[in-house]
């Protein structure tokens, strides 16, 4: 029959169509799509996407391979876990780096400890006592002195009005007519490069951790003197502990941000004698940092330079409850939390170790910045600065410190805080590793770090649908408040 001939022609011809127009179609994905394709058909897939959703969507999670045994005193096996039969034979865990601009997800994750570690320390909870915030309570913004004019922003006021022809010896202007908005690239950089005090930066930067040992040390002196006690005898009246975290201004320097606690002798939870008051502490805080000086080691090649605090320097009383007027507790932990995912990049630099000079040239830095980043270089060549390690930190422009650091006895710490976590996901009701008796044999090796294109698009995907689910239930817990 012929017209069922041409009908089977027909059909063969539809199909061969549409399967050139499928072919067709997969040739026209992108690699990455074609991988994605690849990755969802593997095997263990869903384990996969299991591991990377516990990881909370690292963007370069560490892979390891390994096992870990756990028994009992009389042998026997309590538990037992081993990659072997994990997808590619490997377990992913989070990259832990606190800076959003490397990870979004484990940067989250940080903020929210040091939110928990700083807010403990004020009003209590995660192992340290609620009285604590009936003790004097300070937060102390310390900041670097001028190291010469930088641009800035004023709120609508003219950056640096002078007389139209007040000019540096380098024929630059000494004065800028603009008002500046905070966005503007030109914020923080320098109104003449030839002027700016570059080897004075750059020491400073370098030496924060000793500016701020020298400040505590002269606030207990003073504190000592206030009550009409011997400096050794201090300590079996109060306790001065705090946490602090360190910004990068614009113009690269850094800022001190402080929590700031009086305690009794025995810490935390002994009360403070009476003359340890907000207003001395309030008093005695500026009077501290104003006489602080920390000398840089003498040099031929630069000369000798006394470093000490700026004279801007903001101290605030703080309040469990705001009266609209005090800052609160919530407010100062959210506020130091904010700053531990940024670093240098607030002040246009880049987190890329420097290995040679001629690599700086290279950078995506301002001029201000590659000017610091040299400076940090050539000063590392000194062999009497050999000790501040000014060439393997260039990248953080000097600074050697951690973004947050505290007093041991401030509040928690953030392994007890991954402790505390580590414990509340372990829903299986397994032994836990300070069980005694028990003893665990761990053999764990690095399997790799990242994802390939494909698995990183996934990846973000996971993070974005966890970050909405945070973000619903926190609607939640707000309408059910
Ligand atoms: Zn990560
Ligand atoms: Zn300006
Ligand atoms: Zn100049």
């Amino acid at each position: 029959m012929p017209g069922s001939t041409a009908r089977t022609t027909d059909d063969h011809r539809a199909r061969s169509r549409a399967e050139q127009t499928r072919l067709a179609r997969l040739h026209a994905l992108t690699p990455t799509e074609q991988e994605l394709i690849r990755i969802a058909n593997l095997p263990g897939f869903a384990r996969w996407v299991e591991q990377i959703r516990a990881t909370g969507g690292c963007e370069h999670p560490i892979y390891l391979s390994g096992s870990t045994v756990t028994r009992d005193a009389s042998g026997t096996v309590v538990s037992a876990y081993s990659t072997a039969d994990e997808p590619g034979e490997r377990l992913a865990v989070r990259c832990r780096n606190r800076r959003a601009s490397r990870c979004a997800p484990c940067s989250y994750e940080h903020q929210g400890d040091t939110f928990h570690l700083v807010r403990a320390g004020l009003t209590g909870g995660k192992g340290t006592p609620a009285v604590v915030r009936e003790h004097p309570r300070l937060f102390v913004t310390l900041t670097a002195p001028s190291f010469g004019a930088v641009h800035r922003a004023t709120g609508g006021e003219p950056c640096r009005p002078r007389r139209e022809h007040d000019l540096c010896e380098h024929g630059r202007h000494r004065g800028c007519p603009i008002a500046h908005t905070h966005d503007d690239r030109v914020v923080g950089q320098p109104l003449c490069r030839a002027c700016y005090g570059y080897i004075h930066h750059t020491l400073w930067n370098a030496h924060t951790g000793e500016l701020w040992d020298a400040f505590t040390r002269t606030l207990r002196r003073r504190l000592a003197t206030a009550a009409g006690i011997p400096r050794s005898r201090l300590r079996d009246h109060v306790t001065l502990s705090f946490a602090k975290v360190a910004e990068y201004q614009a113009r690269g320097a850094i800022h001190l941000h402080a929590v700031v606690r009086l305690d009794g002798p025995h810490g935390p939870q002994s009360t403070p004698p009476a003359w340890a008051s907000d207003e001395l502490l309030g008093a005695l805080v500026p009077e501290a940092a104003s006489a602080v000086r920390v000398y840089a080691p003498e040099s031929e090649a630069i000369g000798s330079y006394i470093l000490r605090w700026g004279t801007q320097l903001d101290v605030r009383p703080l309040r469990s409850f705001n009266d609209g007027r005090e800052l609160t507790d919530d407010a100062v932990a959210g506020y130091l939390a904010k700053y531990v995912t940024k670093s240098t990049e607030t002040a246009g630099a880049t987190d890329t170790r420097i290995t040679h000079r001629s690599t700086i040239d290279l950078l995506p830095v301002t001029d201000h910045v590659a000017a610091i980043l040299r400076t940090c270089w050539d000063l590392g060549g000194l062999s009497e600065l050999a000790h501040l390690r000014l060439r393997p930190w260039a990248h953080m422009l000097g600074f050697r410190g951690h973004c947050l650091s505290k007093s041991r006895v401030y509040s928690t710490t953030y392994g007890a805080l991954r402790a505390a976590r580590a414990d509340y996901q372990r829903a299986d009701g397994g032994p836990r590793p300070d069980d005694t008796d028990l003893t665990t044999l761990s053999t764990w090796r690095f399997a790799g770090q990242g994802h390939t294109l494909g698995a990183a698009l996934l990846a973000a995907g996971i993070a974005e649908e966890l970050a909405t689910n945070r973000e619903i239930a926190a609607e939640r817990m707000w309408l059910d408040v």
